[in-house]
């Protein structure tokens, strides 16, 4: 690519809708462009990174006997009903209708498709395993699309699709599954942590996620320090410490004037805030329940989901406080209470010298037990859990850190198969139900996490693997006639040996070249300055150390393969 040529708009000021370093780096080295809320272009750059990132994909999941497949984004609704996710999907789904007003999705994964395409083209035992991917455009109607390609609303995603004749083969899919994305974040030059997640709207049993830990990343993970433990925060479990006992004396009421907050209280009576049993009224399908955790701890709300069977479900409003007047805001607790169910985290389970609000105005019970003072119907996993908290495994410490998904891997057993009658006629002529896994990797969401680890103030770092170019020649004052002449000969020999370059052939200050350079953050960088026209020798300077070393033309393009650049022809 020679530069003068090339459509790079860079730009000197940051978007002004731009929180995060990858979407304002992005953007202003010239890779991106907002079209609308959640929906970029993705200029030749941008496109480049896209190519290198689905090239390293595609050669892992060729290599673990996935086959490459292009579905369709626009779905029938009649799809989506059979698996009854039409429904469930919710304002998500982007839909329309098509002039004779039948209903369509654009798709934001593509299991009813896929499932449909296999149960109407294999029926025997002989015909699997299979796997099935692509790569392509996803939709997904996001409430707050924000962060540039990290939340967005048109994503480019390889998505796989996996079909097995038995449990056991189902997880083999899985575990090559797991085993490629393990060498593909690996290639694309990313720090990333496999976690326990949960399935959510795609459904199934076991599943994980692959996360790159970032200070912008939306999902909080909690791994183990000491063994290999690590879980999305929404599952992450964590060993309870014994429960603190009562001196055994009989429980009593205190008057907490105007005391509402557990800050309030637990300062007003000089009780730890873990003391406390804060009692939270939800509404559970209509109808209220009482959650009960430790005063210092916070309801999880994929916890809550799970255990209450429901999605549909919110803390009281000030309408609730209302209808259930019952109920006092600021005093409500577990001793007396009357409601259909009281659900406590598993933390309190024969805890006692505990607080607690009296169900009276202005007043709280200390000096609580459970078991003798109040019961509740059921005990549960629903706190989440915090730095320094104990493995649930080993018991070690665990830590929390915050990561960007870019990849998750679902066993999802007979959930479609079954819904859809994706079945094979077994060696015995039975007729079984296909057990099926799905992949995804979001190839745009990558680009951007790539990014967040690999940046610095003055622009973009990227790894060699999955950068638009490898090599950035620079001549300094191009118009000199030996610099220009070495510049174009090192170019033509990159393009004849299949190396990715882009030269400089701007009429540019070193000062712009180099300051653009840094921005647009290809990894390897030939300057032909000053030095050259001494003794002939061009300068290969790393952008991720700033090391500089100097060399002929001829020895740069072999010192560039022991680097680790790929050369499609060797000399
Ligand atoms: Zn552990």
């Amino acid at each position: 690519m020679r530069q003068s040529r090339t459509f790079i708009p860079t730009l000197k000021e940051s978007p002004s809708d731009a929180e995060i370093a990858s979407h304002r780096l992005l953007v202003r080295a010239g890779f991106l462009r907002k079209v609308a809320a959640g929906i970029y272009e993705f200029l030749p750059l941008g496109t480049r990174v896209v190519q290198r990132i689905s090239r390293v994909v595609r050669e892992e999941m060729n290599r673990a006997g996935a086959q490459e497949v292009i579905l369709p984004i626009m779905q029938p609704r009649e799809l989506w009903e059979e698996s009854g996710r039409w429904a469930k999907y919710g304002p998500e789904m982007m839909r329309l209708k098509d002039r004779a007003e039948r209903d369509f999705g654009l798709g934001p994964t593509h299991e009813e498709v896929v499932t449909d395409l296999v149960r109407s083209n294999l029926s025997s035992w002989r015909d699997l395993p299979l796997n099935l991917y692509q790569i392509g455009t996803k939709f997904r109607d996001e409430i707050r699309p924000r962060f540039g390609l990290l939340r967005g609303r048109e994503f480019i995603m390889k998505d796989a699709y996996s079909f097995d004749r038995d449990e056991a083969g189902m997880q083999r899919s899985y575990r090559d599954m797991y085993d490629a994305y393990a060498r593909i974040f690996t290639r694309c030059g990313c720090t990333w942590r496999a976690v326990e997640a949960a399935t959510g709207l795609i459904g199934g049993d076991v599943s994980h996620e692959f996360m790159v830990p970032a200070a912008v990343g939306e999902d909080l993970i909690a791994y183990c320090g000491d063994c290999d433990y690590a879980a999305n925060l929404e599952l992450a479990e964590y060993r309870r410490a014994e429960p603190a006992c009562g001196e055994g004396k009989p429980a009593s009421k205190v008057h907490t004037p105007e005391k509402r907050t557990i800050e309030e209280v637990s300062g007003y009576l000089g009780l730890d805030p873990e003391r406390f049993v804060k009692c939270l009224m939800l509404l559970v399908e209509g109808r209220p329940v009482a959650v009960l955790v430790p005063g210092d701890r916070e309801a999880n709300e994929s916890k809550l989901e799970r255990v209450l069977g429901t999605v549909e479900f919110r803390l009281f409003n000030e309408d609730d406080w209302r209808r259930f007047p019952q109920y006092l805001q600021g005093f409500v607790g577990p001793v007396g209470i009357e409601v259909a169910e009281v659900i406590a985290d598993a933390s309190l389970r024969g805890a006692g010298g505990l607080a607690c609000g009296a169900n009276d105005k202005d007043y709280h019970l200390v000096d609580v037990e459970e078991g003798r003072d109040f019961k509740p119907h059921r005990f549960a996993d629903v706190t989440s859990a915090r730095e320094g908290d104990a493995c649930p495994r080993c018991g070690g410490s665990l830590h929390v850190e915050a990561g960007i998904e870019v990849g998750q891997v679902f066993q999802l057993g007979l959930k479609y198969s079954e819904a859809m009658h994706c079945t094979y006629d077994d060696e015995h002529g039975n007729t079984k139900p296909m057990y099926m896994g799905c992949y995804g990797i979001g190839i745009t969401r990558l680009m951007a996490a790539v990014v967040e680890q690999h940046h610095d103030e003055r622009g973009i770092i990227w790894p060699v693997e999955i950068a638009p170019a490898s090599l950035h020649i620079l001549p300094l004052d191009y118009q000199r006639e030996g610099r220009r002449a070495a510049a174009e000969n090192l170019y033509r020999s990159c393009l004849e040996k299949g190396l990715e370059v882009l030269l400089d052939d701007r009429e540019e200050s070193a000062g712009v070249k180099f300051a653009d350079a840094d921005l647009i953050g290809i990894p390897y960088r030939a300057v032909i300055g000053k030095a050259f026209d001494e003794d002939g020798l061009v300068e290969l300077q790393v952008r991720a150390t700033g090391e500089r070393e100097r060399m002929s033309a001829k020895r740069l393009l072999s010192r560039l393969a022991d680097l680790g650049v790929r050369i499609r022809h060797e000399a």
